[in-house]
């Protein structure tokens, strides 16, 4: 193999694919693994538990037969609002109308709108908007009557029933996780999901409310905080320190706020989830196209070129693989859009480079230059791996967020850790119960066979021993010859 080929045989940025209705089947899950998913993601919203339990054992079967890491996410859907139903199964509305939107139990016609939120009578202020149906329709509050709010039609269009209502404009008193999620998250523990995601988050409290919960249960699921309205992205900081993971969920972002703001917010979230060390997801329309046609747009093969090229950790499918026409083929054309990203970005010797923190300063953490040191090892040495015997995952968390050149192998002895690293960048996972953690030479010179990083002359650097504790921190650097 040559040496580009070697460098490159692990793709770096990750791939989450959703299941749905077009991916059931056994075979289904067997290819879309194959081809390279390495998180999956059940969304709560669709189906019911026997069906996710269904497909959460398939996926875990598949995973073991392949002998690879496979991560599933579970997604819950949150306060995720929608109109009702209407006696005729949909209605008009025409520019400057005026309508009623209203939280009293009854069967929507023209000019009356149910709302499937019960306290938007609450919450709404006159002024503030109403977007109904993905941001198509939009309504401006002029008073609100009891139970009923009145209000003008902006920009009219057909309405169905359950058609979704976003407030942008609003504070939302229900909180983010609701009764239906709590639900859902009892089943994410009974089936030892490894990351759980949390649709609708405004700030740091909305992230506690679900750790206080799991935590109740015995449970240290992962949480990936979806970046989905504007309150977020004002709260990152906060929201950053306490996720595991954070998901840039430009589905509702793109209608909660300017839809021309979402690329720039989705550079600063990255970088932002970067310098705190946390793996961040980019979602959404990524090949949209895909879902009806065999071919994605040129607009989309750019989006998912950049959010690589950006330095995101992973990007997303949602509809594309939940009821496309052609999953496997999204899957596949992702996984060779972020290749041929990464093959230029490789050959720049640099994959998004990030000054991590002020080296002048007295709080610049160790961790953080070990870290740096560690890549700029790897790219002057043209080494060929980074060996992370890792076991809570800390070190090879840290050292993904630094971007360097070589893929970073963390060898863990617990196989829950190795299905979270699935998620990080340029991280591969290998399994290896603990006293072969402890030999490093012996486990460079297996790894380098099992990962196929293997050239003659092969040498590997061995970092270990960050932790999150300044006190506990004692990072080790070892460079291997084998
Ligand atoms: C989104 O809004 O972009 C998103 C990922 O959320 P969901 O698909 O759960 O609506």
């Amino acid at each position: 193999m040559n040496q580009e080929k070697t460098a490159l045989k692990w793709r770096r940025s990750k791939i989450v694919a959703t299941l749905g209705p077009a991916t059931q089947s056994p075979d289904m899950i067997r290819r879309l693994l194959q081809a390279g998913v390495d998180v999956v993601r059940l969304n709560m919203s669709h189906g019911g538990h026997d069906g996710h339990r269904r497909l959460f054992a398939q996926v875990r079967a598949e995973a073991e037969a392949q002998g690879r890491h496979v991560a599933i996410l579970m997604d819950l859907c949150g306060p995720k609002i929608r109109v009702g139903e209407f006696v005729e199964g949909a209605i008009g509305l025409r520019d400057g109308q005026t309508v009623v939107v209203t939280t009293r139990r009854v069967k929507g016609r023209e000019g009356l709108i149910p709302s499937g939120y019960g306290r938007l009578h609450r919450d709404v202020v006159s002024g503030e908007r109403i977007l109904l149906d993905d941001g198509n329709l939009e309504l401006r509050v002029l008073d609100v009557v009891g139970r009923d709010v009145r209000c003008r039609v902006v920009h009219g269009g057909p309405l169905s029933d359950h058609k979704g209502m976003n407030l942008p404009d609003s504070q939302l008193s229900t909180p983010a996780f609701t009764d239906k999620d709590k639900q859902d998250a009892a089943l994410a523990v009974e089936l030892g999901a490894d990351f759980l995601a949390l649709s609708f988050v405004r700030d740091a409290a909305d992230v506690r409310r679900l750790q206080r919960y799991l935590r109740r249960q015995g449970s240290e699921i992962p949480i990936v905080s979806k970046i989905e309205r504007p309150q977020a992205v004002a709260n990152i900081d906060e929201i950053l320190a306490l996720s595991d993971a954070i998901m840039v969920a430009r589905g509702d972002l793109g209608i909660e706020m300017p839809a021309e703001k979402v690329p720039l917010i989705q550079r600063e979230l990255i970088n932002k989830a970067r310098h705190a060390h946390r793996p961040v997801i980019v979602a959404t329309q990524m090949l949209e196209s895909m879902i009806d046609h065999y071919r994605p747009t040129r607009a989309e093969v750019g989006d998912v070129a950049n959010a690589a090229e950006t330095g995101t950790d992973a990007v997303m499918l949602s509809a594309e693989t939940a009821a496309g026409h052609y999953p496997l083929e999204a899957v596949q054309t992702m996984d060779r859009v972020l290749r041929e990203t990464e093959r230029h970005q490789w050959q720049e010797g640099r994959f998004g480079s990030l000054v991590f923190g002020d080296r002048r300063r007295a709080d610049y953490s160790t961790r953080e230059a070990i870290a740096h040191a560690a890549q700029t090892l790897v790219a002057d040495l043209r080494l060929q791996a980074m060996v992370i015997p890792t076991h809570s995952g800390t070190t090879a968390r840290v050292l993904a967020a630094h971007r360097p050149v070589a893929p970073l192998v963390g060898v863990c002895d617990s196989r829950v850790v190795c299905r979270r690293l699935a998620l990080h960048w340029g991280v591969v996972p290998v399994y290896r119960p603990q006293p072969a953690i402890e030999d490093w030479h012996r486990l460079c010179a297996d790894i380098a066979g099992e990962t196929g990083l293997t050239r003659s002359g092969y040498r590997a650097l061995v970092v270990a021993g960050f932790h999150d504790d300044p006190r506990q921190n004692q990072p080790v650097l070892k460079l291997l010859s084998l």
